[in-house]
């Protein structure tokens, strides 16, 4: 039995989501919460800091921003420079690059700014996809892992101590309140809420062939490093009103592309338009818990009253948790060739995955799916 947010259409399925007495899940209760706050203050404060951290004598760079070229880190982008800082921009590319996404780094930094890519081994990467998958049902894991760790890597490389991040996500989309105000990001926030599912990057040395040397991108800096260099870091989501919305309207303005259609498995067309992958993983939420991006997206803009609940509820049963066939153009088949997998190996992995409780099964226990291998949620028409 599924329980949904009365407010938006987040389910209580989601990991550290809740409802309260209302019916109203924390996410929603979060975004409430930001109409009583003095954004005023709030800038100011975000000045203050730039201002403790701005290098005055033009001989080194004022902070890193972490970014993916994607809508919300062209926006860090804009008002950083905005802000009169010279950041240094570092992205550490997806699992699989798209096209568009290619463009969109490029367009970053035709802002204006200094930027540095870091490629990972394609080789480890994929022995990590295929251990992220199989084991802990995510084929994006090493991508979550290296989203943290070479931006904080490359503050202790350049010796630049402040990273600016972007929204923290469990605001946004829930959390345990403590982790929801907190807006620096450190080993710890990394440890609990980065995406690890509980695999450590330690434990994959002798997985595969793995030694410790092919793990070094996946890598933390030691506590020495982070503190000679005095490694800080902030979520600008709290200090600025954040709405991915907004932002990819922003970014758009600044050149950013969207795509034609709406992205698969999501309702809109202006963001995950990074990696192929993206589709896979979203996929493996939903066998997992019973929603995907649809949701989130759907759920958002509920909260924002761009869309009736009525009809986020209609654009979640449209097109959330498909079968992952195509991601951005891209056939499953092409995504899964270089991890040596076959769409038939990728269904066994997903039924290993798939939490069958929340799936229509016939009367030998065995999941029902439509002619496009798509699964049925039990209690959708409960859905209130
Ligand atoms: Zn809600």
């Amino acid at each position: 039995m599924i329980n949904y947010c009365t407010r938006c259409v987040m389910p209580d399925t989601r990991p550290d989501l809740f409802l309260d007495s209302e019916g109203v899940c924390n996410a929603c209760r979060s975004y409430e919460n930001r109409k009583t706050v003095d954004w005023d203050a709030r800038r100011k404060e975000l000045e203050t800091i730039l201002e403790r951290y701005r290098n005055r004598d033009g001989s080194n760079w004022d902070c890193i921003v972490p970014v993916s070229g994607g809508k919300d880190s062209t926006f860090q982008v804009i008002r950083m420079l905005q802000l009169g800082l010279n950041p240094l921009c570092v992205t550490a590319t997806t699992c699989d690059l798209s096209e568009v996404g290619r463009e969109n780094i490029q367009n970053l930094k035709e802002l204006g700014v200094d930027y540095v890519e870091f490629s990972p081994n394609p080789i480890t990467r994929r022995k990590l996809n295929r251990i992220g998958l199989s084991q802990v049902g995510d084929i994006s894991w090493p991508e979550h892992v290296s989203i943290f760790t070479i931006p904080v890597r490359a503050a202790v490389e350049y010796n630049v101590p402040l990273l600016i991040w972007g929204e923290n996500p469990q605001n946004e989309f829930g959390g345990p309140a403590a982790a929801s105000e907190r807006h620096y990001l450190d080993r710890r926030w990394l440890e609990e809420f980065g995406g690890l599912l509980g695999l450590r990057v330690s434990d994959l040395v002798g997985i595969d062939g793995l030694k410790a040397k092919d793990v070094i991108p996946y890598t933390y800096p030691t506590d020495e490093e982070l503190k000679r260099v005095g490694v800080t870091g902030l979520f600008l989501g709290h200090y600025l009103p954040w709405d991915g919305y907004s932002n990819a309207l922003l970014a758009q303005a600044y050149g950013f592309k969207s795509i034609t259609t709406t992205v698969e498995g999501s309702i809109v067309n202006y963001e995950n338009l990074d990696n192929h992958l993206h589709g896979i993983h979203d996929y493996f939420k939903f066998l997992k818990f019973g929603f995907g991006r649809a949701t989130d997206l759907a759920s958002l803009h509920t909260r924002r009253g761009r869309i009736t609940r009525q009809d986020a509820m209609d654009l979640v049963r449209r097109h959330d948790g498909k079968f992952p066939w195509t991601y951005l153009g891209k056939s499953l088949e092409k995504i899964l060739e270089p991890m040596d997998w076959t769409v038939d190996d990728f269904s066994k992995i997903c039924d290993r995955f798939t939490n069958k409780k929340l799936f229509k099964r016939d009367a030998k226990g065995e999941l029902i799916r439509d002619k496009r291998g798509n699964l049925d949620k039990v209690n959708w028409d409960n859905q209130k």
